[in-house]
């Protein structure tokens, strides 16, 4: 029996031998390979500037920083998410709110992204999950009357469009986060992007990825540099922005095959499902189906060869927040959505015949 996990990457003689060509020059890191990365996600987006970085976690990181979060802010995000969308917050010593999810999207609720803003609230992270964009007109509506920064953890999110322009654009926001791991849209292995149009932050962003190194004005031609802030080690090799450069390439042809794929479960299983809203045009990550006995469903799948995953386990629920007060009830959608989603296959390389396949398991498990 073939087994079907839930995602997986794509990759082709394209993506091989733009890798194997960096292995035989002369930079594996610090290269030409990382810039021309920045400029192809730039050129993508229609954002002015672009960092990569070895994972989304490190670019949600580094973009805290940037945007200057320290110990008694507060930033507010999805419970409705992975963990890193909050803990990056916690990396620099902030709080962190979370803010229920609508019904349908599973996407977090601008209104009540409002209700949980305080005084010390400095920042707005919101999810793009499954790949559909939030609502972020009036996300940013929100951030501007209370002055707060807004970084998008599109991570789930290339390649998507809302209102007719990129995610990762930033028209909306002042930072937005991608990850390149195997499981999302393309892949680096590991890796990650942050976008801006802003200089400021984007000089900042650049700093934090390399221990806080500055090497400006006279510095340049020769060997000075200087560290101005505590920074990291967060660079993408030449190696890993090779194979984006060429999965970037085939990021339209993903996506049109992943809509293929959705369109196909919509029509032949008709089970509960995410909706998609008018303003939204998603390169979907995940396609969750919403089950009565997730649980026993989950079994019987496995037994069937298919090695589905839940996303997610609220993180307000997870021991680590906790312990910062956090319980059950708090967040009634993310809490019931949880109970009962599982997310599909959904990945390009899945063909007609196992879409087929993969559908009639389903039904027999369902039925
Ligand atoms: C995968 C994911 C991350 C973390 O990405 P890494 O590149 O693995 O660090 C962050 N946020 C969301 C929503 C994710 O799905």
């Amino acid at each position: 029996m073939k087994i079907y996990g839930y995602g997986r990457q794509s990759i082709n003689d394209d993506d091989i031998n733009a890798v194997v060509e960096v292995l035989k020059s002369s930079y594996l890191t610090c290269g030409p390979k990382v810039k021309e990365f920045e400029k192809a996600i730039c050129g993508y987006t229609g954002a002015k500037y672009c960092v990569a970085v070895n994972s989304a976690t490190s670019g949600l990181h580094i973009a805290m920083l940037a945007a200057g979060i320290s110990k008694g802010d507060e930033v507010i995000t999805s419970p409705m998410t992975f963990l890193a969308s909050a803990n990056c917050a916690k990396f620099t010593g902030a709080d962190v709110k979370f803010a229920d999810i609508e019904k349908d999207t599973a996407n977090i609720m601008p209104q009540e992204i409002k209700k949980h803003i305080t005084n010390k609230t400095k920042a707005v992270i919101p999810v793009h999950f499954a790949g559909q964009s939030c609502d972020m007109e009036k996300i940013q509506q929100i951030a501007k009357e209370h002055n707060l920064y807004v970084v998008e953890d599109a991570a789930h999110a290339i390649g998507s469009d809302y209102k007719s322009v990129k995610v990762g654009s930033c028209k909306y926001s002042d930072m937005t986060v991608f990850s390149f791991h195997p499981v999302k849209t393309i892949t680096t292995a590991e890796g990650g992007a942050v976008t801006t149009n802003s200089e400021e932050l984007y000089n900042k962003l650049c700093a934090f990825r390399a221990h806080g190194m500055h090497k400006d004005g006279d510095m340049i031609n020769t060997w000075e540099y200087e560290m101005r802030e505590l920074g990291f080690n967060y660079r993408m090799t030449d190696v890993q922005a090779a194979l984006g450069i060429s999965q970037l390439k085939r990021l339209d042809f993903f996506k049109k095959r992943r809509r293929e794929i959705v369109d196909f479960y919509n029509k032949n299983l008709r089970l509960p499902h995410l909706i998609e809203k008018d303003f939204s045009n998603a390169c979907f990550h995940l396609y969750p189906i919403l089950i009565e006995n997730r649980k026993d469903f989950y079994f019987k799948a496995r037994e069937n060869g298919l090695n589905l995953q839940v996303h997610y386990i609220p993180v307000h629920l997870q021991p680590y927040y906790r312990n910062s007060g956090y319980k059950k009830g708090d967040y009634p959608n993310a809490e019931n959505y949880y109970e009962h989603c599982i997310s599909l296959p959904l990945y390009p390389d899945l063909t007609n015949d196992d879409l087929i396949e993969i559908t009639q398991r389903i039904k027999g498990i369902v039925k």
